[in-house]
């Protein structure tokens, strides 16, 4: 049982971030934001996926203006996601240039290394949180390694050195990371922006100090926390990195909300990203998108490539049934099943699902047998197995998670 760390609820377009509700799966979008027709479309991908909030970049005029005709097409196809406004370098002008942009973005992520250097540091950032005010927004303080705010940095340092230098450059560099996150917090905060309007994240690219940042960023205040790797890579490693970037923290209870960073592959789809981040909640319990597929790894007995296919077909039918079936069998997500390659373990996996099936490994007898809900439903012969058994997992959500009508 994870116990979350508490926290403040900020509210993000209507979705509630913070330890009293479920962790948030966020995304963001590849598109140039100046093309709203293509940045509409992935941004509904994403939203059909399972991203519950997804951010795009505004960084031009051009991005900015988009941002109207984005909302609006989304409104039409019925997706009322909230979109974030990621600001760098010019949020400022941004912000106060196009009004409307400003009330339709659900939050603002600022970078507070990357609002403008020196004087126009504090005056840029000013202005942002008085937008953020006047319209009633939150913001995401946004802190990340590769464009940490300089100025900390080098104060950090000099005090450091006057102290005989006990701490490493990197246990430096994290240690103003946060301060730079928590230091603009309560400059926000000064500035009149509610306590639950503020959420921090602090992204690094190492998971060891990723934990370094986000243990000290816990202990500290009791901000939500968006939690991610930054440019985690692409595929399997980008994946894995995160994977064992972020367990950790969330089996401590913390992260508020996460963003899987995937360079996606190319001309591969960019909902992956929010795939596997639903993937990682729904390994450490904390939430339940999907019905878990439990399939054995295969072995030497099970030499042709069926077991794999059936494994694979059974998995892209549940994942691409999921929509309609979320609308029709509340709970569905709950469900459990088994995908076995022989009778070693397979009838043993599979009573422990609400319906499983093993099939006939090398050299056994050409049938499968299928348990549900803990006993033998039937055993499947012949060359139509995979189709027979799609037919009775459809009529077991049907009857277990279907709402029935009681006459009396
Ligand atoms: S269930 Fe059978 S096929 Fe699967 S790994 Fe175990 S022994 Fe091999």
């Amino acid at each position: 049982m994870i116990t979350r760390r508490q926290t403040v609820t900020v509210e993000v377009g209507g979705i509630p971030v913070g330890s009293a509700h479920p962790i948030v799966v966020q995304s963001m979008t590849n598109t140039d934001t100046a093309n709203a027709e293509a940045t509409a479309i992935q941004v509904a991908q994403l939203a059909r996926a399972g991203s519950e909030i997804v951010r795009v970049t505004v960084n031009t005029r051009e991005a900015a203006a988009a941002i109207p005709e984005i909302v609006a097409r989304l409104d039409e196809v019925g997706l009322n996601v909230p979109i974030v406004g990621d600001f760098h370098y010019n949020g400022h002008i941004l912000l106060r240039e196009y009004p409307e942009t400003a009330q339709l973005l659900a939050k603002y992520r600022i970078n507070p290394g990357n609002v403008g250097a020196g004087q126009h540091h504090d005056a840029n950032f000013a202005t942002m949180i008085e937008v953020a005010k006047e319209f009633d927004k939150p913001v995401r303080i946004g802190v990340n390694w590769g464009s940490l705010d300089q100025q900390v940095l080098a104060r950090l340092m000099d005090e450091n050195t006057a102290q005989g230098s006990p701490k490493t450059g990197t246990d430096v560099m994290i240690d103003a990371m946060v301060v730079s996150a928590l230091e603009s917090a309560q400059y926000a905060e000064s500035l009149g922006l509610a306590h639950d309007r503020i959420l921090i994240s602090v992204k690094v690219s190492s998971a060891p100090e990723l934990w370094q940042v986000y243990r000290q960023l816990a202990a500290r205040c009791d901000y939500p926390l968006h939690l991610g790797l930054t440019e985690a890579g692409m595929g399997m490693k980008g994946m894995v990195a995160t994977s064992v970037a972020l367990a950790p923290l969330l089996t401590e209870g913390i992260g508020d909300t996460i963003r899987v960073s995937l360079t996606p592959e190319p001309g591969a789809s960019r909902k992956l990203e929010v795939e596997v981040a639903q993937q990682i909640l729904q390994s450490l319990g904390l939430r339940q998108f999907l019905p878990q597929v439990t399939s054995c790894p295969g072995c030497g007995r099970t030499t042709s490539s069926f077991f794999q296919e059936l494994a694979q077909k059974i998995q892209d039918y549940i994942r691409d049934t999921m929509p309609d079936w979320k609308g029709r069998y509340p709970g569905v997500e709950e469900m459990q099943v088994a995908v076995m390659g022989c009778i070693v373990n397979g009838p043993g996996e599979s009573k422990h699902a609400n319906i499983g099936i093993s099939l006939p490994g090398t050299g056994e007898d050409p049938r499968a047998p299928v348990y549900q809900d803990g006993r033998l439903l039937t055993t499947l012969r012949g060359p139509r197995i995979a189709e027979d058994f799609q037919e009775l997992l459809e009529t077991y959500v049907e009857r277990r998670y279907g709402r029935h009508e009681v006459h009396p």
